[in-house]
């Protein structure tokens, strides 16, 4: 190969010819034996309802699986899961990097399985389309709870769009609950459109924040804190306490200019130590007794069934949007109509149209 850097002007390095590549890394290397045969929907219903997290694993891979052949045995596994779903508190956790939500859901979590029960944490991750890799909900940042008999862990789906990310772990939670997970937190960092989807299929949505990071109010500018039902000031320790209980008052007073929210129910703001372990049982509390206000005033159930029609309304958008973007015609139309666009051969209007048309057959 040509380098220009062994050009005889050039002053700098040469570049070594170096050796040749083996042509593979290992000749003898074998072929994995093929992994065990794909379990018929029925086998992992069965599993699922029994609570068998082997099987509940893998379905949850079904779900977020990209394969064609995997879609339609992964909704019949949900289709027949749903009516054992739905007994669950559904708990939304954000927070922004850092605030402490890996650290205040082991304690959460261990909090909530000492009075019983099972609990699963799932986690949107919008980052993770991009670095194909998550953060949330990995198991080692929640030392606690991934070695506890009662939880299940589980990281972002990492493939799609935030709607389709979102959309599977809508369902991992229908999966969680048949098999018996009567505790759900869903995780997803306070950074951007990631808590709507969260707020859409949870019961509570707790706003975890810190104090002296000089943006506490931040959360009012992007519609957080509309959306919070609870928002808890973590780091409550040591020299920040009296920073935190500053945070807890402006937070307090920033609530009182909202409208009073649909649930009746007053958002409230306590601070804690995650760390620490101090003021567990005290947040615990509040959404106790959350649950107990909206169970009594049938705000619960209100707040379900829009979910559920909101998600009809998603999946309809998605799948009408996967349909038309992996048409074979229209994606080469795609490419041809861009470039037009781009080299202002036709008006991007025009160019639209003419895609649509050929979608509908016009
Ligand atoms: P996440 O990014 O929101 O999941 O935050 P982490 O749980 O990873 O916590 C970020 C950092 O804050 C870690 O270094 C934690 O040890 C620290 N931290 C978490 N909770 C507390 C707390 O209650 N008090 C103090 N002082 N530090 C905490």
């Amino acid at each position: 190969m040509e380098h220009p850097e062994n050009d005889a002007q050039y002053t700098g390095l040469n570049v070594n010819s170096g050796v040749a590549q083996p042509p593979s890394v290992n000749p003898y290397l074998q072929r994995r034996p093929r992994r065990k045969p794909l379990p018929t929907a029925s086998e992992l219903v069965e599993g699922i309802l029994k609570g068998d997290v082997t099987m509940l694993s893998r379905a949850v891979t079904l779900v977020e699986s990209l394969a064609p052949e995997h879609y339609n045995i992964s909704q019949e596994v949900i289709e027949k899961c749903l009516p054992h779903s739905g007994k669950s508190h559904r708990i939304g956790i954000t927070g922004v990097p850092g605030a402490g939500k890996s650290t205040s859901i082991d304690v959460f979590g261990l909090h909530v399985l000492k009075q019983g029960g099972k609990l699963a944490v799932l986690a949107i991750d919008p980052s993770s389309e991009r670095t194909k890799g998550s953060i949330l909900g990995d198991k080692t940042r929640m030392e606690k709870l991934s070695t506890h008999p009662d939880a299940f862990i589980r990281p972002s789906p990492s493939a799609g769009s935030l709607g389709g990310v979102a959309r599977k772990t809508r369902e991992t939670i229908v999966l969680c609950e048949a098999a018996g997970f009567n505790n759900i937190f869903v995780e997803t960092v306070g950074v951007g459109q990631s808590e709507t989807a969260v707020h859409s299929m949870v019961d509570f949505f707790l706003l975890i924040q810190i104090a002296g990071a000089g943006d506490e109010l931040q959360g009012i500018k992007r519609g957080i804190m509309e959306m919070a039902d609870g928002i808890v000031i973590n780091k409550a320790d040591g020299e920040n306490i009296n920073a935190a209980q500053l945070a807890q008052a402006q937070f307090r007073s920033a609530l009182h200019l909202f409208p009073p929210t649909e649930s009746g129910w007053k958002p409230e703001v306590l601070t804690y130590s995650g760390y620490y372990e101090l003021g567990i049982p005290e947040v615990w509390d509040m959404i106790d007794r959350y649950f107990d206000f909206v169970t009594k005033n049938g705000y619960f159930d209100v707040r379900r069934n829009r979910q559920a029609r909101y998600w009809m309304y998603e999946t309809i958008d998605e799948q009408l949007r996967r349909h038309f973007y992996e048409n074979p015609e229209i994606k080469s139309m795609l490419e041809s109509s861009e470039a037009d666009v781009l080299a202002n051969r036709r008006s991007s209007f025009a160019a639209a149209t003419d895609v649509l048309d050929k979608y509908f057959k016009k």
